[in-house]
């Protein structure tokens, strides 16, 4: 019995009125139907903060406000993609985030395939000139989302490459694991100096009958992507709090974000891990015991386009004491690792924090914890992390495609993972060692 022992600490679970789930749900239901997409810096943006205030306010949290912060704004225009000549067919194609825009009438050229990042990096500058890059890879689906990091690097970097080589477009197939006529959107970068140019992501399905196409013999596209783009524009981090007793034990910063990409309602990504882990400070609210430590729910803005509301708030709140930042940013499959980065006088929380996951299914890793998307501005300061590894392996199947909707939601599985944040949160709210670890330079 002594191995269940911190279970005991945890009174949070006995007076939870509404079970965890059903309230991590209901934020999810809620989100999604009543504000539906939340593209960063949009007008759908700012009425989720408007939601999310009265939503965090109406659970009885303290000092609800939004800190809001200046961000460039992308929005989608017209998208279609049609073979030209003999073979003549529609694929099904969407914009990038931070695409550059064909003329209102599209364009016409010349395909060129790369099988991989690598050769595409090897295309002689010059080379693709009056041409359209398509890049393929093979992301096949696993448990931890591995393949996204590094497949991924196609639609964050290539179309960056492919223009500095002189392509006038690139279309590459969807980063993601499914077969279906989805295409993946996702955003991608430009360094300084180089002109973006109109990028797309061709559904996996699609860009299969692409690679067909051009086996067969040279393939022309005819390419419309109208997306626009302000320079300046706004976005906000909500921000929610459980005042704790002791404000020289730091701060618990959890949350996810608000943000999502327009095509679906952003269920899985990231509405499930807001509401996985308000859940988890909802429990302790109703508990009616305060924490040893402030908990701070944060709702970060405009993560999508490149983590504006996870870097505006480690700037903002640099100054303020951490004990440790978790975040859930990986859909609604169940929690399986645990990954820590906590103090070395903090053993202790590692092994409590791990027999209290056990009874989940959750086991450590070695990995060290890095913080998720929006808090890992904050982490990377010196601030204690756990990281809870949710099962991804249907997570790249439906991430960034209009099929992310709330009914890919599974509720048992949302369940364990409110659960878990509930767990971790009673442990590190309240732990007597000391998390705040030197910060960085
Ligand atoms: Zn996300």
């Amino acid at each position: 019995m002594k191995r269940l022992a911190p279970l005991a600490a945890l009174p949070f679970l006995l007076a939870a009125n509404t079970p965890p789930g059903d309230i991590a749900y209901d934020l999810v239901e809620g989100m999604t139907t009543e504000v539906g997409p939340r593209l960063a810096g949009t007008e759908q943006e700012a009425r989720a903060r408007d939601w999310a205030v009265k939503k965090l306010r109406a659970m009885g949290f303290a000092n609800v406000h939004v800190e809001p912060f200046a961000m460039p704004v992308w929005r989608r225009g017209a998208e279609s993609a049609e073979v030209v000549g003999a073979m003549s067919q529609k694929l099904a194609v969407t914009a990038l985030g931070r695409s550059g825009a064909t003329p209102p009438e599209g364009l016409t050229l010349p395909v060129v395939q790369f099988d991989s990042m690598a050769a595409l990096d090897a295309a002689a500058p010059g080379s693709l000139t009056g041409k359209i890059a398509f890049v393929t890879h093979r992301m096949v689906a696993t448990t931890d989302g591995v393949g996204y990091g590094f497949f991924g690097d196609i639609r964050r970097r290539g179309p960056a490459v492919a223009a500095a080589k002189g392509a006038s477009a690139i279309v590459i197939r969807s980063i993601g694991s499914d077969s279906s006529r989805a295409p993946h959107t996702g955003g991608t970068n430009w360094p300084d100096g180089v002109t973006p140019i109109p990028a797309g992501a061709l559904s996996v399905v699609d860009s299969e009958q692409l690679e067909r196409l051009l086996a067969r013999g040279p393939v022309v596209l005819h390419l419309t992507l109208t997306p626009t783009f302000e320079a300046t524009g706004q976005s906000g981090n909500v921000v929610a709090e459980i005042p704790g007793r002791d404000p020289k034990a730091g701060i618990v910063l959890i949350g996810g974000h608000l943000d999502s990409w327009d095509l679906g309602t952003g269920a899985i990504d990231d509405a499930s891990g807001i509401g996985a882990t308000t859940a988890a400070a909802k429990v302790m609210l109703d508990s009616g015991k305060r924490p040893r430590r402030t908990v701070r729910v944060v709702w970060f803005g405009a993560e999508e386009p490149g983590l504006f509301g996870g870097n505006a708030y480690a700037q903002a709140h640099r100054g303020e004491p951490h004990a440790l930042a978790t975040e859930a940013d990986l859909g609604s499959g169940r929690v399986w690792r645990v990954e820590f980065n906590l103090p070395d006088g903090a053993a202790d929380v590692r092994q409590r924090v791990i027999a209290a996951l056990a009874p989940l299914g959750v086991s450590p890793s070695a990995v060290r914890a890095t913080g998720d998307s929006d808090v890992g501005p904050t982490v990377a300061l010196g601030v204690s992390a756990i990281d809870l590894n949710q099962d991804a392996t249907r997570y790249f199947d439906l991430h960034h495609t209009p099929e992310d909707t709330l009914d890919k939601v599974d509720k048992a599985d949302l369940a364990q993972v409110a659960e878990a944040y509930i767990r971790v949160l009673a442990i590190v709210a309240n732990a007597p060692e000391d998390l705040i670890q030197p910060r960085k330079p």
